[in-house]
């Protein structure tokens, strides 16, 4: 996500120039999906399927290098391999990547893909390039149960968790999208066009915890994806209870959507606020494994004009944060069809983040990016579930 100083006004995007739709697939397969097994898993499922144990090892590093380093989509490619053995493997299994149903690309570049999987199923994934970074957003639900009442996502009800190999999918059609897998003999470039993954789409990824972990540890495997730990954020509307676990086992970077400093207005923000209200989720914050000052953690804060944008606001949010090695992001507010609240004023928004500066906090605030095809952050829903009506109940507690 770009980041500036709150000095000018967002520029303008206009429509998207590139739109296409590719057809849809029937699905009926049996066949287990290579894509997203652990280092583990993929040994257990080779074993099943006959290969002698003295080979395991070697031919789980074979099919592992193919997958995550050469982006293999087809066992044929598999030049290393005799063309037996990839008949065998053929016969019972796959490489299976969510489908592209279509691209958006922004004026600014930005593409945001809308990706079918399993069981007819979609979900949204967001690659926003910029300098010196590519950052790819990554959904981690389709659908979210915990209906924050300023995101668009909030609003399509949940209909299951991704899978690890639906998570980690995600970041191989990007690659294919990109054109990013090193060519056979040539070094990868040194600048990755797919460098930084933030766990920010579709989704709650703490209430998918192990598919979360499973999918990052083959983005973080030095023979897998390979990227490094401190370039995948995790986001958390503040699942308390997962947050030490996710330190230890995945130990991405961490970022809370904190989004108010009252359990009054963040009840009616980000309902989850009513089972564990800010004083908790400040101490888990607190208890985070491997926080410091080179590991924030970044505290997401979306203006809402006249509902959290007050001074008042900004000291009790560095009050609530004092000690935590942290940073701020203000998001002003991404309108999406039928939502209830307004983006705070660009003055306004200068003034909050002016006082969280002087505390000595970072607060950038995040260039809304890919607007003009709803990319931006909150505004992912899925096309089939676009359709929806917001929630008038929530719609009535919460206005500006
Ligand atoms: N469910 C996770 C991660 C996905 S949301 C979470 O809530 O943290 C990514 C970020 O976008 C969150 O901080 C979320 O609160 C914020 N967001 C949601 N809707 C938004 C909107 N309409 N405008 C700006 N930011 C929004
Ligand atoms: Fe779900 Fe995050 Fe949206 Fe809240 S902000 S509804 S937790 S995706």
């Amino acid at each position: 996500m770009t980041e500036r100083a709150a000095a000018s006004p967002p520029p303008a995007t206009a429509i998207a120039p590139d739109f296409a739709t590719l057809p849809r697939r029937a699905e009926a397969s049996t066949r287990v999906n290579l894509v997203g097994l652990t280092r583990d898993g993929l040994s257990d499922a080779l074993r099943e399927a006959g290969v002698p144990d003295r080979q395991l090892r070697m031919r789980a590093g074979q099919l592992w290098a193919w997958l995550y380093q050469r982006g293999a989509r087809d066992f044929s490619e598999m030049s290393n391999l005799s063309k037996g053995f990839r008949a065998d493997l053929d016969t019972t299994f796959e490489i299976r990547r969510p489908e592209i149903v279509s691209r958006l690309v922004s004026t600014d570049g930005t593409r945001k893909y809308l990706l079918r999987i399993a069981g007819g199923h979609e979900v949204e994934a967001v690659y926003i390039p910029e300098e010196d970074r590519g950052t790819l957003c990554v959904s981690s639900q389709v659908g979210c149960t915990l209906t924050c009442s300023f995101c668009h996502t909030g609003t399509q009800k949940l209909v299951r968790n991704l899978t690890a190999g639906e998570i980690v999918g995600q970041i191989i059609v990007a690659r294919d999208d990109l054109g990013e897998w090193p060519e056979p003999g040539r070094r990868p470039p040194e600048t990755r066009l797919v460098s930084n993954i933030v766990l920010m789409g579709m989704g709650e990824p703490l209430y998918n915890t192990d598919n979360v972990r499973d999918a990052m540890r083959i983005a973080m495997d030095g023979e897998g994806l390979s990227l490094s730990r401190r370039r995948i954020t995790l986001s958390t509307s503040g699942v308390v209870p997962e947050m030490r676990r996710a330190g230890e086992e995945i130990g991405a970077l961490l970022a809370i959507s904190l989004h108010a400093t009252t359990d009054e207005v963040r009840d009616r923000l980000v309902p989850i606020n009513r089972k564990w209200p800010i004083a908790e989720l400040m101490q888990a914050c607190r208890d985070y494994p491997r926080l410091s000052n080179a590991e924030r953690i970044t505290f997401e804060y979306v203006m809402l004009k006249g509902v959290n944008d007050t001074d008042a606001d900004a000291k009790r949010l560095v009050r609530l944060i004092a000690g935590i090695p942290a940073k701020v992001n203000l998001i002003p507010f991404n309108p999406w069809p039928g939502a209830i609240y307004e983006r705070s004023d660009w003055e306004r928004i200068e003034s909050f983040a002016e006082i969280v500066n002087r505390a000595g906090y970072a607060a950038p605030v995040r260039t809304p990016r890919g607007e003009d095809i709803l990319a931006a952050c909150g505004q992912l829903k899925s096309a089939s579930e676009r359709a929806r009506r917001p929630r008038p109940g929530i719609a009535a507690g919460t206005g500006p």
